[in-house]
């Protein structure tokens, strides 16, 4: 590894100082999970890093019935899976971190960190897009949101701008009559998705039409994708299996995901097929259990 210069800012505005000063040559790591890797395999060689992890002020998780849920950019997955606010307002969320790597990463890399990242295989993103999140970032320019499912540009690529850093992700409260469910194909538990997928349905209790769905499936193309097809497909009517069927068909029919050692891009295409209808299966019965 190359040598590199190294400060650790105690608060954001210093952090955004500092990146300012160094004019696009500083790189922000949190926990390193995810920049370690490409730093050894010489993807990145960065001439200064800052290290942001001891932000404190980055590190919460709050609530509120009426503005929803607000995680700080430097909260650990660990502390998003064990929060009791999260685990009664957006299962999901614990769910999809129980999943997520070994105890050791999740105690020490940051959902900031991992939404940053830019990877398509990625769990938390498919989960959020599902869920309607909002990325808060700061910079010099000052402050901006950004939907999360305009996030993702490219493979490892986001939009951020130098110097900029995401603070806060704002997830809207959860809604009533509404289930949401992730899964992901996984040769082990804590392995990245061969492919993953997150539900959001919303059903009128009148009449059991489905009025609200967010699909989103990760590792099938180079950013998370949103999968409009399949939304379309439920959105208006009454859920029935084959519709789910049909759901898993149209998600499937617009990808031409990329193949690697874990997949071809067929086994992907089939396995994006199955998981749409699985996942989609969940959260209508999570939305229909609320009566
Ligand atoms: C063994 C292993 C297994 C894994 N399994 C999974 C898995 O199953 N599912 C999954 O989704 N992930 C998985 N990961 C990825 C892991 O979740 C991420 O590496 C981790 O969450 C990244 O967070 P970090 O704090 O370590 O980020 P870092 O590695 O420090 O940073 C990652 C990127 O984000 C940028 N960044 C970090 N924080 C900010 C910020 N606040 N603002 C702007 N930019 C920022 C950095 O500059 C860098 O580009 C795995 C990783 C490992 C090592």
């Amino acid at each position: 590894m190359k040598d590199f210069g190294y400060a650790a800012p105690k608060n954001v505005g210093e952090a955004i100082g500092l990146l300012a000063e160094l004019g696009g040559q500083g790189k922000i790591i949190a926990g390193g999970q995810s920049m370690l890797v490409i730093m050894k395999q010489n993807m990145l060689v960065p001439e200064f890093l800052v290290d942001i992890k001891g932000i404190a002020e980055l590190d919460y998780i709050n609530y509120d019935k009426k503005k929803g849920l607000s995680i700080g950019a430097l909260t650990t997955h660990r502390a998003i899976e064990k929060s009791p606010i999260i685990k009664k307002n957006y299962p999901v969320m614990s769910e999809m971190e129980d999943n997520l790597a070994v105890v050791q990463t999740r105690n020490w890399g940051t959902i900031g960190g991992n939404v940053c990242h830019g990877d398509p295989a990625g769990d938390p993103a498919v989960v959020f897009i599902a869920l309607n999140a909002k990325l808060k970032i700061r910079g010099t320019a000052g402050e901006r949101e950004i939907d999360i499912e305009d996030f993702y540009k490219d493979y490892l690529e986001v939009d951020l701008n130098p110097g900029e850093i995401l603070v806060e992700i704002q997830v809207p409260p959860a809604s009533p009559h509404t289930g949401v469910a992730h899964d992901k194909l996984m040769a082990m538990k804590g392995d990245m998705g061969i492919v993953g997928a997150a539900a959001f349905i919303t059903v009128n209790p009148a009449d059991g039409t489905c009025v609200g769905a967010r699909i989103a499936l990760s590792n099938v193309a180079s950013t998370p994708w949103k999968s409009r097809a399949a939304e379309n497909v439920l959105l208006g009517k009454v859920i029935t299996n084959e519709l789910l069927a049909e759901a898993g068909r149209a998600a499937s029919a617009e990808l031409e995901p990329p193949a690697d050692v874990h997949g071809s891009s067929e086994y992907r295409k089939a396995m994006a097929e199955a998981f749409v209808k699985r996942v989609a299966q969940k959260a209508l019965k999570r939305a229909q259990a609320q009566g």
